[in-house]
């Protein structure tokens, strides 16, 4: 999913029903991924009254990658921005309205719930939170100038496009040893680098990791420049311990140092597990009676586009279920 130039779809908003002034919906989804989207989707397919909360960058993480070949439906790919673009009149389509503000305080100690973005406040009888995840960031300049130009933060996303190329991962977790592993299916080296002198992921991927002959680990190590003509051509790695500075000619990095989840305007209001996830009781169900989660802001193993989408589709079910009996 290299580069975000080439989207041919980014049309603006084409369904009135996206200026709606409402503020009472029957149900409000939070997050305008996959998994916001495909709710929007079944929750007004199902005639519920239905608001996308989509906050200030519509699309989640799809907007920032390039080619998706991995979606089903598309047999030669997808630009990311385009399938969202696709998801997005898809859901206004069915009737759902779609708002681009960003909620910035919610009270789900009463009914009808309420959420407050920075323009307006509204009201509804049910919520899906789908406010995605984001990936942790080295905090690099070049790491930002490259970005889908060779840095990535999902190889099962990007992977197939660096073929017979070396490649770096930073991270010692197991996101960063199951990456460099997955890799090697594609890359004719994986460099991991890793800031400390052990692994933090299981021992078993460890070991799978330790086998695997075009995985070289570099020690007390972290990325401290990136850079390239077009695309990244070659990583400056930096020994935290002697200073000493080594350039590999690497054509890609994949960022696995961990995801923060989109919860913080949550806090308080739903209950979180141990990393800031939405804690699920049972399916897609929060801890609040009529709240609901969907995608990676609860996920913390799959993080797909097309499981997001799924978690979507479950979240809204419940949501009906919840709507006609609670009537
Ligand atoms: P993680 O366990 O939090 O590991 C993050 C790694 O990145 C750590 O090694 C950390 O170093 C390093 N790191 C953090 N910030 C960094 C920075 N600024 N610069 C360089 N390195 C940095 O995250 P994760 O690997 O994504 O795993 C998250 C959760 O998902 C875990 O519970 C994991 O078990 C689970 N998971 C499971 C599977 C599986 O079972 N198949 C696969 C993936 C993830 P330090 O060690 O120094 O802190």
């Amino acid at each position: 999913m290299m580069a975000d130039a080439g989207s041919t779809l980014l049309v603006e908003k084409e369904y009135p029903n996206s200026e709606k002034k409402k503020t009472r919906y029957d149900v409000i989804i939070i997050g305008a991924g996959p998994a916001g989207y495909t709710a929007g989707i079944y929750c007004a397919r199902a005639r519920h009254d239905t608001l996308v909360l989509s906050g200030v960058l519509p699309g989640g993480q799809l907007v920032n990658t390039t080619e998706v070949e991995n979606y089903p439906g598309f047999e030669n790919g997808i630009m990311g921005p385009d399938l969202m673009v696709i998801m997005r009149k898809q859901t206004q389509r069915m009737g759902a309205a779609i708002i681009d503000d960003e909620v910035v305080n919610v009270d789900f100690r009463q009914k009808p719930f309420k959420i407050l973005t920075s323009s307006e406040e509204y009201e509804c009888r049910a919520v899906i939170i789908a406010t995605g995840a984001s990936p942790r960031r080295l905090g690099l300049e070049s790491e930002i100038m490259f970005g889908g130009r060779g840095v990535s933060y999902c190889a099962t996303c990007d992977g197939p496009f660096f073929r017979n190329q070396e490649l770096v991962v930073v991270g010692g977790g197991d996101s960063a040893v199951e990456e460099a592993t997955f890799l090697t299916k594609f890359a004719s080296k994986v460099h991991l680098v890793h800031r400390r002198s052990s692994l933090r992921a299981s021992k078993v991927m460890q070991e799978r990791a330790f086998a695997n002959s075009k995985i070289q680990f570099h020690w007390d190590s972290e990325v401290s420049d990136i850079s390239g003509q077009q695309k990244v051509q070659k990583v400056t790695l930096r020994n935290l311990k002697t200073q000493e500075k080594t350039t590999l000619d690497a054509g890609g990095v994949f960022v696995a140092i961990g995801h923060t989840p989109n919860t913080r305007v949550f806090e308080g209001q739903v209950e979180l597990d141990s990393l800031g996830y939405i804690a699920l009781k049972d399916h897609t169900k929060t801890s609040v009676h009529g709240v609901f989660a969907a995608g990676d802001v609860h996920d913390h193993t799959y993080r797909q586009a097309i499981t997001a989408a799924g978690f979507g589709c479950m979240a809204a079910i419940d949501v009906d279920r919840y709507l006609t009996e609670t009537r």
